[in-house]
């Protein structure tokens, strides 16, 4: 049997096992996908002994543990060293190779979702961790034209700039004024931070926003956040993070197995899951 990890702490709540026992499935080959809730301050170890663990394919890194991973990897992609974050590890030959499949997940689910040409768009991203630089790098690759973040932390902000001097970003700071006035000029606004994962709300309204912009929140437990439910009730087309989720699974299964499994039947798993995490709130 073969098998693949996640590493992260916490990982009671995650959906990657189903993706991945279903991917497994359709491949046709004899696997697993184990969530391994790694201590803090031992990920080296517990990666050092993966690493000779003959029968693992690979694994994925999750929360906290994404950006301190980049320097434990024998191999990376040319995205990780930009984006500074690692999702997807492939073992092989007794080395790690990283990757960062966040960024491709999300470019298909936008692709999906949204369907515009992102070249030259205005996008206001809020949040500044490691899912909002694989979104930044996603945008900057695709030719965005401005993309502006909005963070509580001005030091951070500068922070960030330094780190990615690839991207031209703006920052604006995380507060009500700031944002909406920065709202009326956005094609997409992509929520990359927690707020919603408890219901909470923003701090400001999506009224400046167009009708003609999109709304992507990477969240997907509740389905529907305060952010989306707005953008809902203002007609304004929105997503939230579950096809983002299964594209960057899906995308780190076909690194590990070389397989490209369809799309299709894990998404109706994951609608099931969705409309049942919706009826129970
Ligand atoms: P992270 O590295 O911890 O970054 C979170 C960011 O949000 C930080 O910039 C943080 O600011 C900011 N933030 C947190 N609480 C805030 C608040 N109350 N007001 C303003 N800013 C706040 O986390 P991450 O890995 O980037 O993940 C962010 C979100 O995306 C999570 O909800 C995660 O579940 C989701 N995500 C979804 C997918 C998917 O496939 N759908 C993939 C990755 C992540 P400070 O730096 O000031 O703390």
């Amino acid at each position: 049997m073969n098998w693949a990890a996640l590493l992260g702490n916490p990982i009671k709540h995650t959906l990657s096992p189903i993706i991945h026992r279903e991917a497994f499935k359709q491949a046709g080959i004899d696997g697993a996908y184990i969530p391994i809730q790694v201590k803090e301050g031992y990920l080296e170890e517990v990666m050092k002994g993966l690493c000779f663990m003959e029968n693992l394919l690979g694994f994925n890194i999750t929360i906290p543990f994404k950006e301190p991973a980049v320097r434990l990897m024998d191999i990376s992609g040319e995205e990780v060293k930009l984006i500074g974050a690692v999702n997807t590890v492939k073992r092989g030959e007794d080395k790690l190779v990283g990757f960062n499949t966040d960024y491709s997940g999300f470019l298909q689910a936008l692709d999906e979702a949204w369907g515009e040409n992102i070249e030259g768009c205005k996008a206001l991203i809020l949040g500044g961790g490691g899912a909002a630089r694989a979104v930044i790098y996603a945008l900057h690759t695709r030719g965005a034209k401005e993309i502006t973040l909005a963070l509580r932390s001005q030091f951070k902000g500068e922070k960030l700039k330094e780190e990615l001097s690839w991207a031209s970003i703006k920052t604006i700071p995380f507060k009500k004024e700031a944002i909406e006035g920065a709202l009326a000029e956005q094609d997409l606004l992509v929520n990359a931070t927690p707020i919603g994962l408890k219901g909470e709300a923003m701090p400001f309204s999506l009224e400046r926003l167009s009708k003609n912009a999109f709304v992507m929140d990477l969240v997907y437990n509740p389905p529907l956040t305060p952010l989306l439910k707005e953008a809902k009730e203002r007609g304004i087309p929105f997503c939230n993070g579950l096809a983002m989720l299964l594209y960057q699974a899906l995308d780190s299964f076909e690194i590990w197995t070389g397989c490209r499994v369809e799309a299709g039947p894990i998404k109706e798993i994951l609608h099931r899951w969705e409309k049942e995490a919706t009826e129970n709130r």
